[in-house]
């Protein structure tokens, strides 16, 4: 007797519904078994072992193991489609038989079209390796479904319908399954389901004279011969799923009369109940019967109601926006203010530099200090056509601009500025420009005009300079610690979504290095 080791992929924790020492004895028991000896389980393939032996795939992912085969996740390069491929497993490869099993299965599912049934793609034999590839079923198996959390009764009664309409077909074209249990089951995204594993189905009427299934799912007739096994074996083991699926349990026995349904809906009850009947002829004689009973439960108005909603999926394992190539963001992270901020070092370096230079001058008035309007007067001197063409014959700014006399006169407006400090007799002059001479001569010029045209306001006793117009040291604008930290913000916030683009670029360049969905 041949046992089959079935691991899958995923790191499911344990079922909050069913206690961890049923998890291990389901996984225990649920090993399809046929005669023969028993193999010594050899590791599979790697994914990178493999596409060497089959180049017209990329292969990305091992998505399960059964009793017969490994099954891998890959990209058919020629039709840029994703497909499942189902490789005899290592240890099955030398053992006589098991190609024609495998080829016979291929075969099979060849026959059965159906949306509930996985599609058969293609089957062959590279280098002395068996595959068969098939439709990729984005998904899980129930198996890994039931792990994840107890499948509700609605859930149930929405899955078990689908799996009917298959069992109808395959059995309507004669092909008997004999293995139906949640690890050959998937569900894809959208809550499809998917018979899979046709690895030891029979063609009805036929007998090998060898037994085979997976001993909690197996109907009693499967135990003796396999010419006394019909399609009625698929209902029974369908209807130990269907129960799997209500209680989290398997039923008490391989025999209908032992199991417990206390607690459970009576229609349902008696459902499974005669689903699970030792007697084949006393369970529902058909996959089609079997389907409209489960139906007749969701709705007492004879399925009035819409059927129950598949059970959802977990979501597609998210690995970011950027995928394999999350490690940019944390380099953009780390390069994206350094390099912020040392674009805006050169900028402000380059940056044209103002320069102001500073002076004040004192006006002692008769009467303290001066009104608002007195220093509005005092300003309009200051500022008249006189006065800026004094400063600009003074400096020879006409050269110096390259202009006419009458250009730099509004030229100079802009560079001066005059302001009272309020509630004292003091006036700021400041001269900005970007050249830090230049700014000095023009505060002083302007610091002599308005002492000389004071004169001609008769309210301005004397004017005395406060403080002396000097080179300024440093610049005034551009202010270079506010330039660096924008730099910084800047390239912070901007480099992730540069680094997105250059994932996106990277991932165009090397695509067959294309992360999994
Ligand atoms: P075995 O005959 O060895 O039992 P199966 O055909 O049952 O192999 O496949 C083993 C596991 O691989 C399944 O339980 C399922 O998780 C996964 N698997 C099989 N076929 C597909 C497919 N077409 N798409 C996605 N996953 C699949
Ligand atoms: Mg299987």
């Amino acid at each position: 007797m041949t046992q089959d080791s079935h691991s899958n992929e995923s790191n499911q924790t344990s079922d909050p519904g069913l206690p961890a020492e049923r998890l291990l004895d389901v996984a225990m028991d649920s090993k399809t078994r046929q005669d023969g000896p028993e193999p010594i389980q050899q590791a599979p393939l790697s994914p990178q072992e493999l596409a060497e032996k089959l180049p017209q795939f990329e292969i990305t992912e091992c998505l399960g193991r059964g009793g017969m085969g490994v099954v891998y996740k890959a990209r058919q390069k020629a039709l840029n489609r994703w497909v499942a491929i189902k490789i005899l497993a290592g240890e099955r490869q030398s053992e006589p038989g098991f190609s024609a099993f495998f080829e016979f299965e291929a075969q099979t599912l060849a026959k059965l079209n159906h949306p509930n049934i996985v599609t058969i793609h293609d089957f062959g034999v590279a280098d002395d390796l068996y595959y068969l590839v098939m439709e990729f079923v984005d998904g899980m198996n129930l198996r890994d479904v039931m792990r994840d959390g107890k499948i509700s009764p609605e859930q149930a009664l929405a899955i078990v319908p689908p799996i009917c309409d298959a069992l109808q077909m395959a059995h309507t074209a004669g092909v008997i399954h004999r293995d139906i249990k949640p690890e050959n089951i998937l569900l894809d995204r959208d809550g499809r389901v998917k018979i899979a594993d046709f690895g030891i189905a029979k063609l009805a009427g036929s007998g090998t004279g060898m037994n085979a299934g997976t001993p909690p799912y197996m109907a009693p007739e499967q135990y003796g011969e396999a010419n006394g096994v019909d399609h009625r074996a698929d209902i029974y083991s369908l209807g130990v799923l269907f129960y799997e699926m209500l209680t989290g349990q398997h039923p008490d026995g391989p025999f209908g009369e032992k199991i417990s349904t206390s607690g459970m809906d009576p229609k349902i009850s008696s459902v499974v109940s005669r689903a699970l009947r030792s007697e084949p002829e006393k369970r529902f004689q058909t996959a089609a019967d079997f389907k409209t009973e489960v139906e007749a439960c969701v709705s007492p108005e004879e399925n009035a109601l819409p059927p129950a909603t598949p059970p959802p999926l977990p979501p597609a394992k998210k690995k970011g926006l950027f995928g394999r190539w999350w490690w940019l963001l944390l380099v953009g992270l780390i390069l994206g203010p350094i390099f912020g901020i040392a674009v805006a070092g050169m900028a402000t370096y380059f940056m044209p530099k103002t320069y102001e230079s500073f002076a004040v001058i004192e006006l002692h008035l008769e009467h303290g200090f001066p009104t608002s309007k007195e220093f509005e007067t005092f300003y309009q001197v200051l500022q008249s056509k006189k006065s800026l063409g004094e400063v600009s014959d003074r400096l020879k700014m006409d050269q110096y601009f390259g202009k006419s006399r009458a250009q730099t006169i509004p030229l100079l407006k802009t560079l001066i500025h005059f302001d009272n400090i309020r509630g004292t007799d003091l006036v700021s002059i400041r001269a900005r420009c970007n050249d830090a001479e230049l700014a000095k001569q023009l505060a002083e010029t302007f610091t002599q005009v308005a002492q000389q045209r004071a004169r001609e306001l008769p309210w301005i006793r004397e004017i005395q300079i406060d403080e002396q117009p000097a080179v300024p040291r440093s610049s005034v604008s551009p202010n270079q610690f506010l330039n660096l930290a924008l730099g910084g913000v800047l390239g912070l916030v901007t480099s992730p979504l540069l680094m997105l683009i250059f994932a996106g670029i990277l991932e165009f360049l090397f695509p067959q290095r294309k992360a999994l969905a």
